[in-house]
């Protein structure tokens, strides 16, 4: 495969090309934000290794613009552990999966085979269901045209299931996608950010928008021209 890493310590940049071409991959480096993102533009990549702490311009914006300009490329962000971002913000963002430094190299690469696996999506710039529109790339949030303001997970819940509209989704589903893959805690959070996005989204139940609750099963919203 072929590989961007976007590091500017440039010594853990060196040791991932080394080990990615090791294993047989072709990599290129980039060490700060603004080359990322002109090497992500320009070239072809199956996967960006992008590091969220960067000079000239964070990984952060790096990948927002990634995103606005509809380039798919899967993105494995790297997080510090006390750093400015977390990972719920790279996902809101359009990352596909995070590793928090330190890293074993073994590690790094079963999550590259995993993102590779799973293809690239392209993802609509906007999604929809009712009076209600999210744009992934601009991270904004419309009900009838007007501003909704919502945190971040509550955004990153929100996407997840107008992704999947017009299918019952379970709590388990929610936790693995919008939460850390490994995240052990209670399943109710899920049922409380329903709750907050009910009271924030206003939708009517029966209409389009709207988030059910599917006994047994968990969550749907309701998607454009679903049944009453
Ligand atoms: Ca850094």
């Amino acid at each position: 495969m072929r590989v961007l890493v976007v590091e500017d310590e440039v010594r853990l940049a060196r040791t991932v090309r080394d080990g990615l071409a090791e294993a047989g991959h072709s990599v290129d480096l980039a060490h700060t934000g603004p080359d990322g993102l002109w090497s992500a533009q320009h070239r072809d990549y199956d996967v960006v290794i992008l590091d969220l702490m960067l000079p000239g311009m964070s990984g952060y914006r790096v990948l927002e613009a990634l995103r606005a300009a509809r380039v798919w490329t899967p993105v494995l962000v790297l997080t510090a552990k006390d750093g400015e971002y977390d990972e719920a913000d790279a996902f809101d963002l359009g990352a596909d999966d995070y590793l928090t430094k330190p890293f074993s190299f073994v590690v790094l690469l079963a999550r590259l085979r995993a993102l590779l696996r799973r293809g690239v999506h392209p993802r609509p710039a906007v999604l929809t269901a009712g009076a209600l529109s999210l744009d992934p790339a601009a991270h904004r949030v419309l009900r009838e045209g007007e501003p909704i303001s919502l945190t971040p997970r509550e955004f990153a819940v929100l996407e997840f299931l107008l992704r999947h509209a017009g299918r019952a989704v379970s709590k388990a589903e929610i936790l693995g996608s919008v939460w850390d893959p490994h995240y052990e805690g209670d399943g109710n959070i899920v049922e409380v950010y329903v709750g907050y996005l009910r009271r924030k989204t206003a939708i009517p139940a029966g209409a389009p928008g709207h988030i059910e609750t599917v006994r047994g099963a968990g969550y749907l919203m309701r998607a454009d021209g679903d049944p009453r």
